[in-house]
C-alpha cells in the first residue's frame, strides 16, 4: 500500500494568478499537474477539490482592516495590494480564499487520518504580512495554518521549513518573538534578492531566540551547497521535536528560474521531502503538509513538485 497522499487540484486554485504572461500566472497548477499525470502520479494520490476559507479563518492571522481592503479592491479589480508587485484583479479575494481554504482543509484531513501527507501546489504565500500583501502574496496561508493549528487543534509546537529562493519574511517576522514556531529557511542571500531579509544572525527575538534558523545561500548555490546546509535544518528540527511540519517547497530555487539566481536541481526538493517525511514520522505521527510556493519557470516547477510528490508517495 502506498502512503495516502492528498493533492489539491481544481480551477479555483489555479485561478490564483496575475494574468497570462505574469511570472505568477494562472497556468502554474496545470503545468505541474500535466507532468504529474504524465508519470502516472494522479492514479496514486487522493485528489481533493479546492475549498474556500471564510473571513473568520483569514482573521486568525490578518487584520480585519486588511481583509476589508482586499475585498474592496477585489470588487474593483484596480490598483495594487502592495507597493507594486501584487496587482488586484477582479475576484482576487475569492481566489486567495481558495488557497487558504485548501490548506486548512488539508490540515483537517491529515488530522482526521484521511491522508498522511498533503500537497497544495498553489499555496505557501509566505511574503504576506498580517496587515498587507507583498511579493505576489495576498493572504499568508502559512501563517493562517499556524494560527489555525493552535486555535482549532491545540497543537502548539509547529515547524515551518522553507526552501523557496526567497526568504519567508511574512512568516518569520510574524512569529519572530514566538518561541513555539520552529522556523528554518534556506534562501538566496538577501543582498542579492527580494525581500532582502533573513540574515543568519536573525535567530528569533526575546524568548524565541534560537527557535529560528535562517541560512542565506550565495547566488549560484548548487545541490552540493544545498545538501550541506540542509543537514543543519535536520539537526535543528530534531532539537525542537515539533508536532506538525509545514513545508514550503518553492521551485524558484532551481537553476533557470527567471527571477532568482540559485542553481539547485529538483533532486534538492526530493531530498528535503524524503527527510522531512522521516522527521514527521518520528515526531509528528506523519503530519506533513507541503505548500508549493514560488517557481516561475514552468518546467522547473513541474519537475520539482512532481519530485516532491514522488517522495511523499514512496514506500
Ligand atoms: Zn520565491
Amino acid at each position: 500500500m502506498p502512503t495516502p497522499v492528498g493533492v489539491y487540484i481544481g480551477d479555483e486554485l489555479a485561478s490564483y494568478g496575475f494574468g497570462e504572461g505574469h511570472p505568477f500566472g494562472p497556468d502554474r497548477l496545470g503545468a505541474f499537474w500535466q507532468q504529474a499525470q504524465a508519470v502516472g502520479l494522479d492514479r496514486q494520490v487522493i485528489e481533493f477539490q479546492p475549498v474556500s476559507a471564510g473571513r473568520e479563518a483569514l482573521e486568525r492571522f490578518h487584520t480585519r482592516e486588511y481583509v476589508e481592503r482586499v475585498i474592496q479592491q477585489s470588487a474593483s479589480g484596480e490598483g495594487y495590494l502592495d507597493c507594486g508587485d501584487t496587482p488586484a484583479f477582479p475576484g482576487i479575494y475569492e481566489s486567495a480564499c481558495y488557497v487558504v481554504g485548501s490548506v486548512l482543509d488539508a490540515i483537517e484531513r491529515i488530522l482526521n487520518h484521511e491522508c498522511r501527507h498533503a500537497l497544495v501546489p498553489i499555496a505557501g504565500l509566505h511574503h504576506a504580512r498580517r496587515d498587507s500583501a507583498a511579493g505576489f502574496c495576498v493572504f499568508n496561508d502559512c501563517g493562517i495554518a499556524i494560527e489555525t493549528l493552535r486555535a482549532r487543534h491545540r497543537l502548539t509546537r509547529i515547524a515551518y521549513v522553507d526552501i523557496d529562493a526567497h526568504h519567508g519574511d511574512g512568516v518569520f517576522y510574524s512569529f519572530e518573538a514566538d518561541p513555539e514556531l520552529i522556523f528554518a529557511d534556506l534562501h538566496e542571500d538577501g543582498r542579492y534578492l527580494y525581500p532582502g531579509t533573513g540574515r543568519a544572525e536573525e535567530t528569533g527575538r526575546d524568548a524565541a531566540r534560537g527557535t529560528k534558523l535562517n541560512i542565506p545561500m550565495p547566488p549560484e548555490a548548487d545541490d552540493a551547497q544545498f545538501h550541506a546546509a540542509w543537514e543543519r535544518v535536520e539537526i535543528f528540527i530534531e532539537e525542537h521535536q515539533p508536532e506538525f511540519i509545514l513545508f514550503q517547497c518553492g521551485a524558484d530555487s532551481i537553476a533557470g528560474d527567471p527571477i532568482t539566481h540559485l542553481r539547485y536541481t529538483p533532486a534538492a526538493h526530493r531530498h528535503a521531502t524524503q527527510r522531512l517525511r522521516v522527521l514527521a514520522d518520528r515526531y509528528c505521527e506523519g503530519r506533513l503538509l507541503v505548500m508549493g510556493g514560488g517557481g516561475y519557470n514552468r518546467s522547473n516547477l513541474a519537475l520539482a513538485w512532481t519530485a516532491v510528490l514522488e517522495a511523499l508517495l514512496a514506500d
